[in-house]
């Protein structure tokens, strides 16, 4: 700013200058407003809230961080269950959301799956009967550090925030576990939206999910994504079938039933491969450590139109065609701990 252009601002900028300087801003200090994604949650909101549910459901819900992200941001993760501080022997299962960036209905669902169980533990006894029976993991936001990068900066990125170091940023998080990594559907291109990184759990969010999963061992998982609408099955990374095809399309077939009976919309069930190859991800790793039944869901919506940036007004019925689905898998796992007792 040039002296000459003093003149021009009126005494009372001045004052309001001085005032912010005096008494803060009300936003922290920065100047700037804490970016907002709307209804959506910012990593912001969401640490607040998940704080928020561990606080108000004493006994019901603790909160843990399972390691960092690249910034330095804590992965969260709630765990709710009956005597929720004690390691019971009861089955584990884990909802995981937020792998991409952009994907923000995938880091609601399974926040919105946690709020259900604790709001409703004391007056819904189907629900009481699953949470005292069981060690419900949630796991909203796996790549917080892409996210706020997502909100602040370009919607629709994907990866993690990596400084590649020649000039390109991030990894592709569900490409960076370790079975088959490198294989078809993954890249090892810089550049590319399916960058595999530069060695099997080579970033600090997948190692975290990978020691959490390690350490839990869950019956099932479900990792959320968007969009498509399709419930996917191992194998990604290869079209032959997995060892349990047909358990795990019998559980997809009935994933999807249920998610249609709820609004009329339809998710079709298929093998991760039919959708397109994809090496290195969750529900590969996973299937392949423990040969538990591991999905990937592609919520709404259909097509690329929204595509990413689904309206907020299908927030609510997005999580509420999915929630029966989520409530059956935890009770699902909850017989097969009780048949191989
Ligand atoms: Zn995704």
């Amino acid at each position: 700013m040039t002296v000459s252009r003093k003149s021009t601002y009126p005494f009372w900028t001045l004052i309001l200058a001085l005032a912010i300087v005096q008494f803060g801003c009300p936003n922290g200090g920065g100047g700037l407003p804490d970016p907002s994604a709307g209804l959506y949650h910012t990593y912001a909101e969401l640490d607040a809230e998940m704080h928020a549910l561990a606080a108000n459901h004493p006994g019901l819900a603790q909160i843990s961080s399972i390691g960092k992200s690249l910034e330095g941001r804590d992965l969260w993760a709630l765990k709710i269950s009956d005597n929720v501080a004690s390691n019971e022997d009861e089955a584990d299962v884990v909802f995981v959301g937020g792998h991409h960036a952009r994907e923000w209905i995938s880091v609601e669902v399974p926040l919105m799956i946690a709020q259900h169980l604790l709001e409703n533990y004391a007056s819904d006894a189907s629900v009481k009967n699953l949470v005292d029976q069981s060690e419900i993991w949630i796991v909203p936001m796996v790549n917080p550090d892409g996210h706020n990068y997502s909100v602040t900066t370009d919607r629709l990125w994907r990866k993690n925030r990596r400084n590649n170091g020649d000039g390109t940023f991030g990894v592709d998080l569900n490409r960076n576990y370790s079975h088959e990594w490198g294989g078809p559907g993954s890249s090892g291109s810089t550049y590319s939206e399916t960058y595999r990184g530069p060695s099997p759990f080579s970033e600090p969010e997948t190692q975290a999910v990978r020691d959490f999963l390690q350490q839990q061992a869950p019956k099932a998982l479900i990792s959320y994504h968007s969009y498509s609408q399709l419930v996917l099955y191992p194998w990604g990374h290869t079209n032959s079938p997995a060892p349990d095809e047909a358990l795990l399309r019998q559980m997809a077939v009935a994933i999807a039933d249920a998610i249609r009976a709820v609004h009329n919309v339809s998710y079709t069930p298929e093998q991760s491969s039919e959708l397109y190859l994809a090496s290195g991800d969750t529900t590969d790793w996973l299937y392949a450590l423990l040969a538990v039944p591991s999905f990937t869901i592609e919520l709404r919506p259909r097509s690329s139109s929204p595509g990413f940036e689904l309206p907020e007004n299908q927030i609510v019925p997005t999580f509420e065609e999915n929630l029966p689905a989520a409530l059956n898998l935890i009770d699902w796992a909850i017989q097969q701990s009780n048949v191989t007792m």
